[in-house]
């Protein structure tokens, strides 16, 4: 259920609803818009009455929201959330570019794929330091050193780290490096670990799982929020479905309907989405078209080489014309990059 103060309403008014519902049992998360301020009340809310608390001065409508979502709907927040990382505004009017290699495997090509990417315009460099992989005897990531490379890197180039955390006991080492922490399509629904990031206040890009539909995201995006950390990204980053030709299907459809049925801002990852290079350029202008507020895009200056993911990473050039691209289609729907 959600409260909707009128706009006139005082902060006094506002913090007798507050103890009222508190004193019920409930949980409210408030939040402050730029006319109104929206209280969310957490709980098993069947027994509230709803005509009781109309009548609270200040009070303009109390809404039971249909969603199991609450506080990632729109309905709790009616405009885009804005999440801030170092100066940068992800879900603005800005279009937010990330990339970087898949996994950090040394500090040369971390470094070398770091000035690339800054070069050609990302705001925010990703790697991987712990990899989530299918097969035990693949590259697991260079651990604590590649943490250490990263924070080295966002150093040298100015750029903040997306990198992932798999495990909730890693949380608090991977907050002091990271300052975006990724939870990763597998991780989805961990939800130990969705509730360890919940309670840091480091944004958080929480990637679709490979078979969640998108209100089960959208209920894992809520164990974050309700934990007290609002700063939420999702990240859109391909299905599983029953076609090969490609290693995921990208869900174009998701964008523009979690846009509706959330405030959250939306990235769209067309790397792991299309699993292959040459469908990254074109899967990136449609997901920007359907409304995305930026890409995580895999770069790597040798994909032949690569430990992880070569087959769907960007060559630093070619990276360097998709950004021209999203600049050119950012200005033709009135975004910027
Ligand atoms: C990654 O970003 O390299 C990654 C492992 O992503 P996902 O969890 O989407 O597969
Ligand atoms: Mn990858």
């Amino acid at each position: 259920m959600i409260v909707i103060m009128n706009h006139r309403a005082t902060p006094e008014q506002i913090q007798t609803v507050i103890n009222h519902v508190e004193s019920l049992g409930y949980r409210v998360h408030r939040s402050d818009g730029t006319e109104r301020t929206i209280l969310g009340i957490i709980g098993d809310e069947r027994p509230l009455d709803t005509e009781n608390l109309e009548a609270f001065e200040g009070v303009e409508r109390v809404v039971r929201v249909l969603h199991p979502f609450k506080l990632a709907s729109r309905e709790f927040h009616p405009e885009n959330s804005v999440v801030r990382v170092n100066g940068i505004e992800i879900g603005g009017d800005q279009l937010v570019l990330m990339a970087g290699p898949c996994s950090v495997e040394s500090r040369e090509q971390l470094f070398e794929t770091a000035a690339a990417v800054k070069e050609a315009g990302a705001h925010i460099l990703r790697g991987g330091a712990f990899k989530p992989r299918t097969s035990p005897y693949a590259f697991q990531g260079l651990g604590l050193k590649g943490l250490e490379l990263l924070r080295e890197a966002r150093e040298k180039f100015h750029l903040p780290i997306v990198t992932e955390v798999l495990a909730p006991q890693d949380v608090s080492l991977v907050a002091q490096y990271a300052d975006i922490l990724q939870i990763g399509t597998r991780n989805m629904q961990n939800f130990a670990l969705l509730r360890a990031v919940g309670e840091v206040q480091k944004p958080v890009l929480l990637k679709r799982g490979m078979m969640a539909t998108i209100e089960e995201w959208l209920m894992a995006a809520e164990y974050i929020l309700v934990q007290g950390n609002s700063r939420v990204i999702l990240c859109e980053r391909g299905i599983r479905t029953f076609e090969t030709a490609t290693r995921n299907t990208f869900d174009i459809n998701a964008i523009p309907l979690v846009k509706q049925l959330s405030h959250l801002p939306v990235i769209a990852d067309p790397s792991h989405g299309t699993g292959r290079w040459d469908l990254v350029i074109p899967v990136s202008r449609a997901a920007i078209a359907a409304g995305a507020d930026g890409l995580i895009i895999e770069v790597h200056p040798h994909p032949e080489q690569a430990l992880s993911d070569g087959a769907q990473s960007l060559r630093p050039d070619r990276f360097a014309s998709l950004v021209e691209e999203t600049r050119r289609l950012a200005e033709v729907l009135g975004r910027r990059l």
